[in-house]
């Protein structure tokens, strides 16, 4: 059964976003400057003032706009960074969506679907690199169902091994499901419920969405909230950069969010933005119709900073590093790395082929050197997953990050699992460096911080794992 909920209405009203944008058009340098430092108090931003700095024409302006994102960023997040990799389950898809690889149409596609002994090779593989959070994706087929992705889910969680510790949150992307079929993710344990919407663009999505369930609109449009019906806190929405006009893509999302703040207390725990990338057979995705370029690009991770300051911003492997380094500065929170978007492809070299993917990845770098260029860089890794494991979800974790519990936790969390990392998988020149960062961020752990997260340390050292706060 599709329609747990009865007459859905689509709470997207384009036409008002038109008149938004409409309106914010040609905006004065003074309105822009009074946005932006009203935005440095990190309470977000309204439609408007997200429609005004969505239409900065001025080079100076953009530059203000960077560095106010700059300034919420780092009073927020600091210098930590969450690490996670993508974990394809299976390819196979009954979908027709135009830009992706897994389109049922695409012939030249060997569909897989990991059993249980493969997903419990590929997770070994990626606890060897030292993976502690996984994103789960799988396509949109009839024969998948809820009972089959919680089992795929559960079989994740239950594969520890003994030299390489465990998978402790695993995020899933799949297509949506009822109420009943997200209870079941649910009552497995699942961290974040992930569905991006692609476009918001009623009269886009069905031009780009030919075939299967996917054609739905507004069946997708609420899967966010049948997850959170179900009793999912965290969940992840975002738009597919290309398929449409940005700025209405923007607001649009931004409506979700508000949307299910309305109706559930709490937006969603991330958004993600991922650009078009060249996929196998995808002729659409070779040719976007509205490409977006690296600048707008940045922009719109600027301003997504600006008007959601709390929400974890994801970004993937799609983007090159040196793109990727920028955009860590301005307001990414959430990366990817070492990853592979083939079911299989970290355990099994058959099928680690760029050609086999489900679309090109631009950043190759392994875990290791990913994170040793983000130490560099003046990034601590985390890993950390202290939150959702003690209950600090949804409602409850955005009221605690806005009191400043960010640093109070996520700090020493991040140094705790970092230590992890360097002690069982690090590189000796990565260890070298990550030992000299967690040295120095040590000192700023609040005072009374310091003399806890100095012993768990240690204790890390001399063996024990999975300390945390
Ligand atoms: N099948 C599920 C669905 O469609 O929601 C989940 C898996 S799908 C592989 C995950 C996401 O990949 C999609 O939501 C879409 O945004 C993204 N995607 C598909 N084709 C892409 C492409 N060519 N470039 C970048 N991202 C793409
Ligand atoms: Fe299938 Fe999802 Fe790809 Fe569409 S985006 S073809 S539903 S895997």
């Amino acid at each position: 059964m599709q329609h747990d909920i009865p007459e859905l209405e689509n709470f997207i009203d384009e036409q008002a976003i038109n008149n938004t944008l409409k309106h914010a058009a040609k905006p004065e340098r003074a309105n822009v400057l009074e946005i932006l430092s009203k935005a440095r108090n990190a309470k977000g931003l309204t439609l408007e003032e997200t429609a005004t700095l969505l239409q900065i024409t001025d080079p100076e302006l953009d530059e203000e706009l960077f560095a106010a994102a700059r300034d919420v960023k780092k009073a927020i997040y600091g210098n930590r960074l969450v690490l996670f990799a993508p974990m394809y389950i299976t390819n196979e898809c009954g979908n027709s969506c135009l830009y992706c690889g897994f389109n049922v149409t695409n012939k030249d596609l060997t569909r897989r679907t990991l059993s249980s002994k493969e997903i419990r090779k590929d997770v070994i593989a990626l606890e060897a690199q030292g993976h502690k959070r996984l994103l789960l994706v799988y396509g949109e087929h009839p024969k998948l169902k809820a009972d089959w992705i919680a089992e795929t889910v559960q079989t994740v969680y239950d594969t520890v091994s003994e030299k390489s510790g465990e998978i402790r949150r695993a995020n899933v992307n799949c297509a949506p499901l009822s109420v009943d079929g997200f209870r079941k993710l649910q009552e497995v344990g699942i961290g974040t419920y992930q569905c991006f919407q692609e476009t918001y663009h009623q009269k886009t999505y069905s031009s780009v969405h030919k075939g299967g369930v996917k054609k739905n609109f507004l069946w997708r449009l609420y899967a966010l909230h049948r997850a959170m019906e179900a009793g999912i806190e965290d969940v992840g929405m975002g738009a597919l950069f290309g398929l449409y006009d940005y700025k209405f893509e923007m607001l649009a999302l931004l409506t979700h969010a508000q949307e299910l703040e309305k109706n559930f207390g709490v937006g969603p725990h991330t958004i993600s933005f991922p650009r078009l990338e060249p996929a196998l057979n995808a002729d659409m995705a070779y040719n976007p119709p509205c490409p977006i370029n690296d600048m707008t690009f940045k922009r719109i991770v600027a301003i997504l900073r600006l008007a959601v300051p709390y929400t974890g911003l994801i970004l993937s492997t799609r983007e090159s590093a040196g793109l990727r380094r920028e955009l860590l500065d301005i307001g990414v929170s959430q990366i990817s790395a070492g990853s592979r978007t083939y079911p299989g492809a970290y355990s099994d070299p058959e099928y680690d082929r760029p050609e086999v993917q489900q679309f090109c990845i631009s950043d190759n770098r392994s875990l290791d050197e990913v994170i040793h260029n983000i130490v560099d860089a003046g990034y601590i890794p985390s890993w950390c997953t202290a939150c959702y494991r003690l209950g600090r979800t949804g409602e409850h974790f955005m009221d605690l990050a806005k009191r400043g519990f960010i640093q109070q936790y996520c700090l020493p969390n991040s140094l705790l699992t970092f230590q992890e990392y360097l002690e069982d998988y690090a590189t000796e020149s990565t260890r070298k460096v990550g030992k000299a960062c967690i040295s120095n961020e040590v000192e700023n752990c609040p005072e009374d911080r310091r003399t806890v997260v100095e012993s768990r340390l240690k204790r890390i050292e001399q063996g024990e794992r999975d300390l945390y706060l």
